[in-house]
């Protein structure tokens, strides 16, 4: 009997198993990583140098070079918005950004990575928590340590960021912040910390979920409205409005808080003691601010808990925080004037985001 020859078999079984492996295997996610600066992009003099370095150093390009893994993640594409450090962060960047952000994820991106400081990353996180049209990931990323620093922490922070933005688990759980493996939201998440880089918590609300061996695992959400849900639309606005923050103390004076009303803002958020109490002058002053038509919010400086309507807040018409702090009212109330000026709004908004 004649043999049959081997060698096309074998090339059909090998075939096969190409086409099949080339079958089952998913294409990589499009992630579009947006740089801004920061820590993750510094550099210091040497690799022991871990403050007073040059945040805002590097471009995006060296920061994707330094993590060759990143291309077994994801499809990886960057551009530069800005290279500060983010205490230089502006609204103006801002509207760039979430304008930027719309446009990928209204395309064929599938994800966002924002490369940014640590200092003001909880307001441009809440920020794009409210403006992007998207249930598509939008994480923002920090470091602690510089680029050159013993122990960076960035390139990690920067792969798992990556790895989320890229994840279908990522979906509709508004705006992100990754760092350290933790997963927070943007609404509760706020920095802790001047130096140690877990310095990102969610306090009394804890976070959403963890990055574990690259991937994201949420445990919880956030029940306040965000993202494709909100209705703040900044497509058309070239300026947010100006909103300043007032600190209390004890024994404070007036000079700042009459230079801050006479400059007339459109808000002023307070960062009242305990439950957003006020001084008693600086009350009195508030309340002919409101009388001018600035929009006066009380927050509380503790930290953690929310700032509850009082009687006397109906009588001053003054609006609550809930439970956002100074600097993340202030976001808030910033895209709330976008829209109007009405008290009770405005106050259905704080409730409501
Ligand atoms: N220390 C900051 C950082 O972590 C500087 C900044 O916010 O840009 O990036």
């Amino acid at each position: 009997m004649k043999r049959q020859p081997l060698l096309p078999l074998c090339v059909l079984i090998a075939g096969f198993c190409v086409f099949s492996s080339v079958q089952a295997a998913d294409p990589l996610p499009k992630v579009t990583i947006l740089a801004t600066g920061g820590t993750i992009a510094g550099s210091g003099g040497s690799s022991t140098q871990l403050t007073g370095y040059k945040p805002g150093d590097l471009t995006a390009e060296q920061l994707i070079a330094a993590v060759p893994g990143l291309k077994d993640f994801a499809e990886v594409s960057a551009e530069q918005i800005a290279n500060i450090g983010s205490y230089d962060m502006t609204g103006e960047i801002w509207l760039k950004l979430a304008r930027r952000i719309n446009t990928l994820l209204a395309g064929n991106t599938d994800g966002v990575v924002v490369t940014h400081g640590t200092d003001t990353q909880e307001e441009t996180v809440y920020f794009l928590n409210l403006t992007v049209k998207s249930k598509k990931p939008v994480v923002t990323v920090g470091a602690m340590r510089p680029a050159t620093a013993i122990s960076a922490d960035g390139p990690l922070n920067l792969l798992q960021a990556v790895s989320v933005a890229g994840s279908k688990n990522a979906r509709g759980h508004g705006a992100l912040l990754v760092m350290n493996s933790q997963i927070n939201g943007a609404r509760e998440v706020t920095k802790t910390n001047t130096l140690q880089p877990e310095t990102f918590r969610s306090n009394d609300f804890g976070l959403l979920g963890y990055v574990v061996n690259n991937k994201p695992v949420f445990y919880r959400d956030s029940l306040r409205k965000h993202t494709q849900d909100t209705e703040f639309d900044i497509s058309k606005i070239d300026k947010l409005p100006k909103v300043e923050i007032l600190y209390t103390y004890v024994d404070a004076g007036d000079e700042a808080l009459n230079a801050m009303i006479a400059a007339k803002p459109a808000g002023i958020v307070v960062a009242g003691m305990g439950n957003g109490s006020l001084y008693t002058p600086q009350r009195k002053l508030l309340e002919e601010a409101v009388k001018k038509g600035i929009v006066v919010v009380r927050s509380s400086r503790t930290g953690t808990g929310p700032t509850t309507r009082v009687a006397a807040d109906d009588a001053a018409g003054f609006v609550v925080s809930d439970t956002l702090n100074a600097q993340k009212a202030r976001v808030l109330l910033m895209l709330a004037l976008t829209k109007t000026k009405d008290i009770k709004e405005i106050q259905r908004m704080f409730e409501t985001y």
